[in-house]
């Protein structure tokens, strides 16, 4: 066996489907059929580059998800838009808004940004407190909303987001972040078209890594208005995505039906986690993504599923974001759960 073998078939990749590894809100599925043979037939040409600028993949993207491709960015997941984001619009020394607990990713690229970060504590709930949130923002470059929020999964109603931009100051940019926007009712969807046409401050950040699971192509968009988005797309690195991101979207809204049943099961085991977690007596958060949250309440979760194996995100107050992953990983929370029961 080469080394190049054996490190695959040792610890550098992942193993695609492992039912305890539920600590990065990733996809329990590993790519469908379709996808999989596209992204292997496009590793045929990787010694060719991509395109310099993304074009064919603003395109696809615009048409298939009814965006004005002149209001789209691109970048490495949504980490990378964020990112690309911060740098546009701030500089070293402004400050950010965003609530605590949130996705771990803003604090370190607020850093990396070298901006100054203000958190806003959740409610009792998992809900933002959005009247101290816009408070905040007078003050701020920047503020981030992310809407079902990371770790809760909550999602604040239409008409409270509304209140709460028109209460952010114009010049402040809100990174209005729907990493899992696939895993909610289309009832609670908002247009980011429409959005964005009544606050041009608003980015919607989206990314193919959660429902899409495409996680380890690294594949992210945003939605801005066409001032914003034209500054981004030119400053966008070349050859900055790589040649399976085009192939990888293409082939997953080709697979769409199949998609959709994946995130119909990832919701329905959400729904049946909870309503076991519950029975049980545990509190969970009314989460409208691929996660639960667990508030402490008393508990320090960690040490509840320390002798699992089960990998969960744990915070430093005791509460704990589980993925949502297929049955035999609810059934390994549960149980460590029974087992713990006081
Ligand atoms: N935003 C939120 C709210 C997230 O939870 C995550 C990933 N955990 C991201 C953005 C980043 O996702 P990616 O960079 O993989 O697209």
């Amino acid at each position: 066996m080469s080394a190049a073998e054996r490190s695959i078939a040792g610890d550098v990749l992942p193993p695609a489907i492992d039912p305890l590894a539920l600590a990065l809100n990733e996809n329990p599925f590993p790519p469908l059929p379709a996808v999989r043979s596209a992204l292997i037939g496009s590793i045929d040409a990787a010694n060719r580059y991509p395109e310099f600028l993304p074009e064919r993949l603003r395109q696809l993207i615009g048409a298939h998800a009814c965006l004005p491709e002149d209001q789209l960015l691109l970048g490495a997941g949504a980490t990378g838009v964020v990112m690309e984001v911060l740098r546009a619009v701030a500089e070293p020394g402004d400050s950010i808004v965003m609530a605590s607990p949130t996705f771990d990713g803003y604090p370190i690229l607020a850093q990396i940004a070298r901006l100054r970060s203000v958190c806003v504590p959740l409610d009792e709930d998992g809900h933002h407190d959005l009247d101290a949130l816009a408070d905040a923002s007078a003050e701020a470059r920047v503020v981030a909303l992310c809407r079902p929020h990371n770790p809760t999964g909550t999602i604040e109603p239409a008409a409270d987001v509304t209140r709460f931009l028109g209460r952010v100051p114009a010049d402040t940019t809100v990174l209005f972040d729907e990493a899992y926007i696939e895993f909610v009712a289309p009832e609670h969807r908002i247009d980011p078209v429409g959005l964005i046409a009544q606050f041009p401050n608003v980015v919607v950040v989206r990314t193919f890594s959660k429902a899409y699971g495409l996680a380890g192509l690294r594949i992210g968009y945003g939605v801005g208005s066409a001032e914003l988005a034209k500054a981004l797309w030119t400053n966008q690195l070349p050859f900055g995505t790589a040649i399976t991101s085009l192939i990888g979207v293409a082939a997953s809204y080709d697979a769409q039906d199949q998609l959709l049943q994946r995130i119909r099961l990832i919701t329905a085991e959400r729904r049946y986690l909870r309503m076991r977690l519950s029975a049980m007596g545990v509190y969970s958060t009314d989460s409208h993504a691929n996660f639960v949250y667990l508030p402490p309440r008393g508990r320090r979760w960690r040490d509840t599923f320390a002798d699992s194996g089960l990998q969960a995100r744990y915070y430093d107050d005791g509460g704990a974001r589980i993925t949502v992953g297929a049955r035999e990983s609810t059934l390994a929370v549960l149980s460590a759960v029974r087992k713990s029961r006081p």
